[in-house]
């Protein structure tokens, strides 16, 4: 075999690996797509005691989970079993020659004319086909959800850019460089966010205790070994937000539970406009609202408030202990878990993990190695060097 008949081969062979691989990918997304939809039908009945985590107890949010749980709940049964739920992107051209094979139902002629669009919204419009003989064809690019306005391609253009982790910026970018027309604005954008969270927040509740019920198994008992880390909104602990989580242990870790720690409140803030000029009424406001505000500190002290407080809370949440912590960067969790103990009966012992341990012991032989240097060791000074302690 010639060399480039070789790298011929290995090429395909590449590239049909990617396209399994993507595949792959793409098949993994879709069963959890299914299986998103699944839970929002059958979630319906569900309901949970825990009311930090779903909106479902709180009535202002009652009529959006209602309307997304009967819009699924016609998609389930309308597409279940229908091969073609799916969308297909093609170009406009294509459609107009498909038009042009077609005999006009009106003027029984070949199709002849052209089509214009009648309605937009983000990435749903209506299209109208007006053939020469003035007769009008109109369809519909994509579903309306049930009981909104909302079509079904915006709400998975919200999802997905939210999944991607791009945001509506990103969703623009992406839209613009497809050349399909934009998506809707970003106040429609985040108007569809706040309709998708009740489900969400039930959704995260569900995959948290799957993964605990998961982490117990594993462990043989209600005593688990979990990580912690915490993530802030900016860098430099000054940030006004940030997120705690702990982890399952293991190859394929995941998040257990987490909370957002917030410093500060929108709506505090914006109530301080009309403090003095309209006290009543920001008096009334401030007592009604939910405060954001859920820490008081510094921005550096919310990951050990946090995972204290996530600890603190397992036992309520999700009947385990958090037995063994396996220690990351923040020197500080561990012993605040020792001196407030989260738990009457269990004392948590630490772990002590990979990354940090090995950091911790090139730090310790540097500093070992540095105070020898001027020590005669066997005819030589210090320690390093060749055949004896070297950096690599
Ligand atoms: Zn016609
Ligand atoms: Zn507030």
């Amino acid at each position: 075999m010639t060399r480039s008949s070789a790298l011929k081969k290995e090429k395909q062979l590449r590239l049909a690996r990617n396209t399994s691989k993507s595949r792959k990918i793409i098949n993994i997304v879709r069963k959890n797509t299914r299986e998103l939809q699944n839970y929002f039908i059958s979630n319906k009945s569900q309901s949970t005691s825990n009311e930090q985590f779903t909106y479902k107890t709180r009535t202002f949010t009652g009529p959006s989970c209602q309307k997304l749980t009967d819009f699924l709940k016609q998609k389930g049964t309308d597409d279940n079993n229908n091969i073609h739920d799916y969308y297909q992107i093609i170009h406009n051209s294509f459609l107009l020659q498909l038009m042009k094979q077609t005999v006009c139902a009106s003027c029984k002629l070949i199709w002849n004319g052209d089509m214009s669009v009648a309605k937009r919204e983000g990435l749903y419009c209506s299209l109208v086909f007006t053939c020469c003989c003035s007769h009008e064809i109109k369809i519909n690019t994509s579903k309306q959800c049930l009981n909104t306005s909302k079509r079904d391609i915006n709400v998975r253009s919200v999802i997905g850019a939210n999944f991607a982790g791009i945001g509506h910026q990103g969703l623009v970018k992406l839209c613009a460089i497809l050349n399909v027309p934009l998506p809707i604005d970003d106040d429609h954008f985040f108007d569809t966010l706040d309709y998708l969270l009740p489900t969400f927040e039930s959704y995260k509740l569900r995959s948290m205790k799957n993964a605990v019920e998961e982490a117990c198994k594993k462990s043989n008992g209600r005593k688990i070994t979990v990580s912690g880390d915490g993530t802030w909104q900016k860098r430099g602990f000054s940030s006004l937000h940030g997120v705690v989580e702990v982890l399952s242990n293991g190859p394929t870790a995941k998040v257990l539970d987490l909370e957002r720690l917030s410093k500060k409140c929108s709506i505090c803030t914006g109530l301080l406009s009309i403090k003095y000029s309209d006290p009543k009424k920001y008096s009334e406001i401030k007592n009604k609202h939910q405060c954001e505000v859920n820490h008081v500190g510094s921005s550096a002290s919310m990951e050990v408030a946090g995972i204290h407080r996530l600890f603190a809370r397992s036992k309520m949440l999700y009947n385990v202990k958090y037995a063994h912590y396996i220690g990351d960067g923040d020197a500080k969790v561990f012993p605040k878990l020792i001196s407030d103990p989260p738990y009457e009966d269990v004392s948590i012992t630490k772990i002590e993990d990979v990354n940090h341990f090995s950091k911790k012991m090139l730090h310790r032989l540097q500093k070992i190695a540095e105070s020898l240097k001027k020590t005669n060791i066997d005819g030589k000074l210090g320690i390093r060097g060749s055949g004896r302690m070297t950096k690599s």
